[in-house]
């Protein structure tokens, strides 16, 4: 079994998931795709949690269909967090970097609130490309620390450098703490954004274990990876994003800046929620087992009493979670998504066909599984008609219930 990503010591199981289709191989006809191995590990030194397979990137991020832009729920998040880059003193002279850039979209409002100078990275070749089409200068690499050193002599060093919903996709986090810390201006300012590994043990959120995610990562965690490449944590936000993720905003350890009231707290209400804690962490397997017994359990039900049931999100953890609690093809009709990049498609693993969900209303359905429900209020919000029509939505945590 592979060592700890953060601080290369021995992993201890939690759990054997079996195995699974890659949840972003979204393919135009029907295939019988390669299922890979995974499991749920923690270090038995640093605690940090993660997964043990660690597979060519490439096959997870070179074509990635996942296009930042789609969500409602991710501008709202956004004001918030551009008032706060204000506040950090962002202006028209600030030079920005962002890790995994995705198309652009964020970059792209930087630019136009702030007029600053921005770059983006990102290896994925259809949204670099999209990104570069939008005039928004897209690297399409792998950012580490070898990389930085090559955009260091393009660039030199930078104000801000983002993050998001990235550093846990990555099997050497080590590599691009090492590379911010070589591109950050001395009061320059690193901002990460990861789910919080707090949340996803509380509310047993195990459909975001699939081979994307590396890690889940807590204050702790991140402070750890700071603390071995000469950075440290100044402040954190917690956000309503991903089922609930921290933003920590990271500076250069020789740098003095103040450490906000908000890190020691959250860092004692990690340590009170024993998330640290060998029996904590061992007892999230059988959470795991009954949560995915239950999920099935209630589907099987439903369709004995002949009801039509389908899922509204291809979201990764969507696929996962039908992978985990084994919902196939004879349970589930479509999978409705918003995104153009899947519609047409067929879900990983499992050959449902993914439609636009302005067919719900078309396809006679009694009950909708949101897989995508860290963004539930959203989905139920716009599809009022399906419930006034009868139809029932089923949301499948912390426990699954249906809603009528
Ligand atoms: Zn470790």
């Amino acid at each position: 079994m592979a060592n700890c990503r953060i601080c290369n010591y021995k992993l201890k199981k939690i759990i054997n998931l079996g195995k699974i289709s890659l949840v972003g191989n979204f393919q135009k006809k029907r295939t019988n795709q390669k299922k890979y191995k995974i499991s749920l590990n923690y270090c038995t030194s640093c605690k940090h949690v993660q997964i043990s397979e660690r597979l060519n990137p490439d096959l997870l991020f070179k074509n990635y269909l996942w296009e930042t832009g789609i969500s409602k729920t991710n501008i709202s998040l956004l004001k918030k967090l551009l008032s706060k880059l204000k506040s950090l003193g962002i202006n028209k002279k600030s030079k920005i970097l962002e890790i995994a850039s995705n198309d652009g979209s964020f970059i792209k409002i930087l630019k136009k609130k702030f007029n600053s100078f921005v770059v983006g990275v990102d290896p994925a070749r259809n949204l670099a490309k999209i990104a570069n089409k939008k005039k928004i200068f897209t690297i399409n690499k792998y950012f580490d620390s070898k990389l930085s050193l090559s955009i260091k002599r393009k660039f030199f060093k930078f104000d801000f450098i983002f993050a998001r919903n990235v550093i846990a996709h990555i099997k050497n986090p080590n590599s691009i703490f090492k590379g911010v810390e070589q591109l950050l201006k001395e009061n320059g300012v690193f901002i990460i954004e990861v789910p919080h590994l707090l949340n996803i043990l509380s509310e047993n959120q195990y459909d975001n274990i699939f081979h994307e995610h590396s890690g889940f990562h807590s204050l702790k965690s991140i402070d750890d990876l700071c603390k071995l490449n000469n950075l440290k944590i100044f402040d954190v936000d917690m956000i309503d994003s991903q089922g609930g993720s921290i933003r920590c905003y990271i500076v250069k350890s020789t740098f003095n800046k103040q450490i906000s009231k908000k890190v020691k707290y959250l860092s004692n209400v990690e340590k009170r929620s024993k998330i640290f804690s060998s029996v904590k962490l061992n007892s999230f397997k059988y959470k795991i087992i009954k949560h995915s017994k239950n999920l099935y359990h209630l589907i099987q039900k439903l369709k004995k009493k002949k009801m039509k049931i389908s899922i509204y999100g291809a979201s990764g953890k969507g696929q996962a979670l039908m992978q985990f609690s084994k919902l196939n093809k004879n349970m589930i009709d479509f999978v409705f998504d918003k995104s153009k990049l899947k519609q047409g498609r067929f879900t990983p693993g499992t050959n449902i066909k993914i439609i636009d969900p302005r067919y719900i209303s078309n396809k006679n359905i009694d009950y909708l599984l949101i897989l995508s429900w860290n963004i539930k209020k959203e989905i139920m919000k716009q599809e009022k008609e399906f419930l006034k029509n009868g139809g029932k939505f089923i949301i499948p945590f912390p426990k699954p219930r249906i809603i009528n």
